[in-house]
């Protein structure tokens, strides 16, 4: 091995203080020292300058790594490596000179190690420069052979160090990446050399790699050792650390099975099958084959480039995405909490393996563009990690595809989507540590039936979406869901928030039936969804459906939607991984328009921020960003996106779409004031027709002060999703919340009573389009409390109909008097006594959050 000391002397490898007239005499030298040394045939050096024409192999700060042609492999008669000392250097590129040229040769993966060594070395320049200039041949055998001991993705040879302490590891789910991050990050800084050893393997515990490919399991003896100065205090601080990790990986263990055991309502398997418990997103039964999104999918292409800028490209990919980690770790730990947030911790910590980063270097070495070496690294060590069986280091492969997918993307932004490229035909049960709005929007529902993630919370827009396109979703299914295999058969079941594996004939067989049962349900609802929401004694409320685009219009129309009360607008620069221009967003509004043919149509203009981030309009990272510069805030602060989207719905109007304004998130008047004015003067300049001007309701203080709003408003529209998080203070994307984060709370209630009687004051009406609307009893409510138009998911529709038909407006009044009474949640929902949609699946767009119904 070429990490290991050379057979031949040293002296016979390095040349010190050697002299080469230019490039390729330096490298025809190290050829010769190769040849010499009886490592490569004498015309190998042939192969070396040849090689050099090919691919530039200057590694940075002084190094270049000249070495053979791929196909001359042959040449090389066992593993080597020379080494030229240049002291004055030598011009290897215009402007770049080489003062230390190691010619390796190499036909198995050995010279990786020294690749490491040097890619290390580079960045040490105190080092670099004794290399330089020392007359000592040793002093490179140290920095090349021998100063270190061997890291290579494999598990290093069984040897404990001077100082050992023994301990029995108690993590019930073994060493995972959570713990075992924390354990790199305590040996890189105990400042001395530490291993670990179960039986016969060995690791370094600064190599998250090293570490979870020893796949140590609970109740595994392990040894701990340490070598240097102070190594018996480092090693116990150490060790204090390792235990100390102990009672948290307890109490997750002791969660996850409560969670597993909680009762669940709906469907419920009799065999035993194996489940994963996560929290309920969309509801119904899917059954498919596991489809692990994964960026191992892709289909990299490979743009050969020269080292210098493909190391440059990688380290500053490297240096983004790190940045981009610590932004999700952030936000993670902020809406889950810091154990969630560790799944990236540990992705993050893979940002810095040298083996992933020397492996690239080694690829791209032998001629490759650094996307597809990176994405080839990354595949190879993912490959090892999955090989080994076990499912902790296969999650461990999943976890470093999926950071590799975001260094991918930096690397080359055409490669940041297209991972759905791959779905199997028939219809799968997509596994993804967590999907972003766009990737759920664009899926492609004749080939997803379900969606598990990872991560995630129930009233995140992809859960949002995943009930607009009626797939049965699971979110924050934990870290076992990424070690599922693709090709795994698959019941989601997202009522119930769980996920079932290689379940039995008998309850396939009943899964399907109860699929079937769901949608008898559902037919006799729909029987009557074109008939108006009219009730009994006459009153009549409009239920409209919430689209973002025009192509989904006819089926919110089949499914008796009567408008659309919300269009979301911010989907479209979402989806488009582009800011549309005024031309395009005007086109889209006017086909949304046709596509109503005259019925109402409510455009709400852009709401970026909070979940909904944008990553091509570069905006700041905020600690809170939902309390941040979100919806009016942003809009008021940037009229580079408000003025053309202003502009394309006045331009829309003029064409003869019926349409409405909406601005989300107001909060005070001036807001609203102000973004009238720019309404108006935008319409005069294009000489449009007049639309109406509606807002948002979704802020207490707007809630508060709708009798001040109403006066500058036409119309309001109470989003329940936001207003219910920022009424109780309860982020809406975080699932250990979501069983309390109700708009049936009663505060929540209070807040859109007192909105009604505001709009009343001036004779508006009021809307309602976040989830509680498309819930059949929170519907009955809402037209009770005084609401004339509800808007929402089109599959909700005809329940919320049926449900309205069939009661009396006076009994509604009387329910949401009762309603606002109430204590608490719980309360409230016990007023509901039934009706058609009663016993239904639960969809509404805030979720189904807990076991049952959740609005
Ligand atoms: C809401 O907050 O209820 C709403 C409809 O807006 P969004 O879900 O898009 O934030
Ligand atoms: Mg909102």
């Amino acid at each position: 091995m070429l990490a290991d000391a050379p057979t031949s002397g040293v002296e016979e490898l390095v040349r010190i203080d050697a002299r080469a007239a230019n490039k390729v005499d330096a490298i025809r030298q190290v050829g010769q020292l190769l040849a010499a040394a009886g490592c490569v045939s004498p015309d190998y050096e042939d192969s070396m300058v040849a090689r050099e024409n090919v691919a530039n192999t200057f590694l940075g700060a002084g190094v270049a790594i000249p070495h053979g042609l791929g196909e001359d492999k042959g040449k090389v008669r066992r593993d080597g490596i020379a080494i030229l000392q240049l002291r004055d250097g030598v011009e290897w590129n215009p402007g770049q000179r080489a003062h230390i040229v190691v010619g390796i040769a190499a036909n198995s993966d050995n010279h990786i190690s020294i690749l490491r060594r040097l890619t290390r070395l580079i960045q040490d320049e105190a080092r670099l420069e004794d290399l330089r200039t020392t007359g000592d041949p040793e002093d490179f055998r140290r920095a090349l052979w021998a100063d270190e001991a061997p890291a290579t993705t494999a598990a290093q040879p069984a040897r404990d160090y001077s100082q050992t302490v023994s301990w029995t590891l108690d993590y019930p789910t073994g060493l995972h990446a959570r713990p075992a991050s924390a354990w790199v990050e305590a040996a890189r800084s105990s400042g001395v050399r530490l291993r670990v050893r179960h039986g016969g393997e060995s690791a370094d515990p600064s190599s998250l790699i090293a570490l979870l490919q020893m796949g140590l399991r609970c109740g595994d003896p392990v040894t701990f050792s340490a070598e240097g100065d102070k190594a018996r205090p480092a090693l116990e601080a150490f060790v204090a650390r390792v235990r100390s990790l102990s009672g948290r990986e307890k109490a997750d263990a002791e969660r996850a099975a409560q969670k597993a055991s909680a009762p669940v309502q709906g469907w419920k398997p009799q065999g035993e099958a194996r489940m994963i418990a996560g929290v309920a997103a969309s509801p119904g039964l899917a059954i498919g084959t596991v489809h692990v999104l994964a960026a191992h999918d892709l289909s990299v292409p490979d743009q050969p480039c020269d080292l210098v800028s493909g190391g440059s490209a990688l380290n500053t990919a490297l240096t983004r995405t790190r940045a981009q980690m610590k932004a999700l770790i952030d936000d993670t730990t902020r809406r889950l909490g810091a154990g969630d947030a560790a799944i990236f911790r540990a992705q993050a910590e893979l940002l810095d393996d040298t083996d992933l980063i020397t492996l690239t270097c080694q690829i791209m070495v032998e001629g490759h563009g650094v996307a597809w070496a990176w994405h080839e690294a990354v595949s190879r060590i993912a490959g090892q990690l999955s090989a080994l069986g076990n499912p902790v280091l296969a999650a461990r492969a999943a976890d470093l595809h999926d950071v590799g997918r975001r260094v991918l993307a930096e690397l080359d932004p055409s490669l940041a989507a297209g991972t759905m490229a791959d779905l199997p035909e028939a219809p799968c049960i997509l596994v993804a540590a967590d999907l972003s709005p766009s990737e759920t929007a664009t899926l492609d529902t004749a080939r997803v039936a379900g969606i598990a993630t990872a991560l995630g919370g129930p009233t995140s827009h992809s859960a949002i979406l995943a009930r607009t396109l009626g797939l049965p979703s699971v979110v924050a299914g934990g870290v076992d869901l990424l070690g599922v295999a693709s090709g795994t058969l698959a019941i989601v079941d997202g009522d119930g928030g769980r996920v079932w594996l290689d379940p039995g004939e008998a309850d396939l067989a009943s899964a399907r039936g109860w699929i079937d049962k769901l949608a008898a349900e559902r037919a006799s609802q729909e029987a009557e969804r074109g008939q108006p929401a009219i009730t009994l004694d006459g009153a009549s409320i409009e239920v409209a459906a919430n689209v973002n685009r025009p192509d989904q219009v006819a089926f919110a129309l089949a499914q008796g939607g009567e408008g659309v009360g919300l269009m979301r607008t911010e989907f479209l620069f979402l989806e488009s991984g582009d800011t549309p221009s005024e031309d395009e967003q005007a086109a889209i509004y006017l086909a949304m328009a046709e596509a109503l043919d005259g019925r109402s149509l409510i455009v709400r203009a852009l709401d970026i921020g909070g979940d909904k981030q944008v990553p091509h309009l570069d905006l700041p990272v905020e600690e809170n960003p939902f309390l941040g510069v979100r919806g009016a805030r942003l809009l008021l602060r940037r009229p580079d996106l408000l003025d053309p989207q202003l502009r394309a719905l006045y331009r829309a109007a003029q064409q003869g779409g019926a349409l409405s304004i909406m601005f989300p998130m107001i909060t005070s008047l001036e807001e609203l004031v102000e973004l009238r004015a720019r309404c108006e003067a935008i319409r005069a300049e294009l000489d449009a027709p007049h639309v109406p001007i509606g807002i948002m309701i979704e802020v207490p203080a707007a809630a508060v002060q709708a009798h001040v709003l109403a006066e500058h408003a036409d119309f309001f529209s109470i989003g329940t999703n936001d207003l219910t998080q920022y009424v109780l203070a309860m982020d809406r994307q975080n699932p250990e919340l979501a069983a309390q984060a109700q708009s049936l709370h009663p505060a929540v209630l209070r807040m859109i009573a007192m909105t009604i009687e505001g709009a009343k004051a001036h004779g508006r009406w009021v809307g309602v389009c976040g989830g509680i609307a498309g819930d059949p009893f929170g519907a009955a409510l809402l037209a009770g409390l005084g609401v004339r138009e509800l808007s929402m998911t089109p599959r909700d529709i005809p329940a919320v109909k049926a449900r309205i038909r069939q009661s009396r407006i006076e009994d509604l009044q009387a329910l949401a008097r009762e309603a606002l009474a109430a204590r608490d949640v719980a309360a409230v929902r016990a007023l509901d006594k039934g009706g058609i949609g009663q016993d239904r699946p639960g969809a509404s767009e805030q979720g189904a959050g807990a076991p049952g119904k959740a609005v």
